[in-house]
C-alpha cells in the first residue's frame, strides 16, 4: 500500500480524441473516442499509465481524424512537467497508448516483454513511436509489483502483451485498466461473470478472462479505462 495516498489523487488526463469510422463501430455510425492517460503520485516519484495518440502516417490520420492534447499541455493542469515524470507505463504499444513516449527520452517505459517483441516486429505501431532516441524499456514478463503499492498485472485480450496498473491506497485499491475492456460496462459483465459461480448459478455460464479473478482479488474500488470516462465502483 502507497501511505498517505488516496484514490482520489489518482487523475486522469485528456490526451486526446478519435473519430472510429462506421466501419468499425458495427453500427453505421461514426463514434467518438476518447484517449486517457493517467497520473499517479507515488513517494518514489510520478508515474504516468500512457502518453496520449501518436503521429500516424496519412492513411491512418484520415481513418482516425485525430485531435491530439499536447502531452504536456495536458500534466499542466495537474502542476507536472514531462521532466518530472520518473516512470511511464504503458498498457500496450498501439499508437494512441505511446504517442507521446518519443517526448520521454531516458524515463524508463514499463511494459510486457512480448508487447515490445510484437511491436518491434512491425505492422503493429508506428516504428517512430517504438524505439524513439533515448527510449528506455524497463520490462516485465508477467505481473510484478514495480514499486511498493503498484502492481503491473497481464491482462491479454486486445493484445496479448497487455496490462494493467493496480494502485493500492490508503482508501482502497484502484485499477488502471487501461484496454483491458473498452468500457465499464464491458468490465462490469465480467467481473459479474466472474462471480457467477459464488452466487450459486449453474452451468452454462459466460466466461471472464481467468484475470479478471486476479485483479478482483485486489478488491478494487475504483476501476478506470484507456476510452470511457464511465467508472466501475463495485456494490
Ligand atoms: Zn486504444
Amino acid at each position: 500500500m502507497i501511505r498517505g495516498a488516496r484514490i482520489d489523487e489518482v487523475r486522469r488526463l485528456l490526451l486526446g480524441t478519435f473519430v472510429r469510422p462506421p466501419e468499425e463501430t458495427g453500427t453505421g455510425q461514426p463514434r467518438l473516442e476518447a484517449v486517457y492517460g493517467y497520473l499517479v503520485r507515488h513517494p518514489r516519484g510520478l508515474l504516468l499509465l500512457d502518453t496520449g495518440l501518436g503521429e500516424g502516417d496519412d492513411e491512418t490520420e484520415a481513418w482516425y481524424r485525430p485531435r491530439r492534447v499536447p502531452l504536456q499541455q495536458a500534466l499542466d493542469g495537474q502542476g507536472v512537467s514531462l521532466a518530472d515524470l520518473d516512470v511511464v507505463v504503458n498498457c500496450h504499444l498501439h499508437f494512441d497508448h505511446c504517442g507521446g513516449n518519443p517526448l520521454l527520452a531516458g524515463t524508463p517505459v514499463v511494459c510486457q516483454r512480448r508487447e515490445l517483441e510484437t511491436a518491434r516486429r512491425g505492422d503493429y505501431t508506428f516504428e517512430h513511436l517504438v524505439d524513439p532516441p533515448g527510449a528506455t524499456y524497463e520490462l516485465f514478463d508477467g505481473e510484478a509489483e514495480l514499486w511498493p503499492g503498484v502492481h503491473v498485472v497481464p491482462t491479454p485480450g486486445h493484445v496479448a502483451g497487455h496490462q494493467s496498473v493496480v494502485v493500492r491506497c490508503e482508501d482502497g485499491s484502484v485499477v488502471l485498466a487501461g484496454q483491458s475492456h473498452d468500457t465499464a460496462s464491458a468490465w462490469s459483465a465480467d467481473a459479474l461473470a466472474a462471480s457467477a459461480t459464488a452466487l450459486g448459478h449453474g452451468g452454462p455460464l459466460p466466461e471472464a478472462p481467468v484475470w479478471m479473478t486476479r485483479l478482483l482479488a485486489f478488491d478494487p474500488r475504483r476501476v478506470v479505462f484507456a476510452h470511457d470516462a464511465a467508472v466501475w465502483e463495485p456494490t
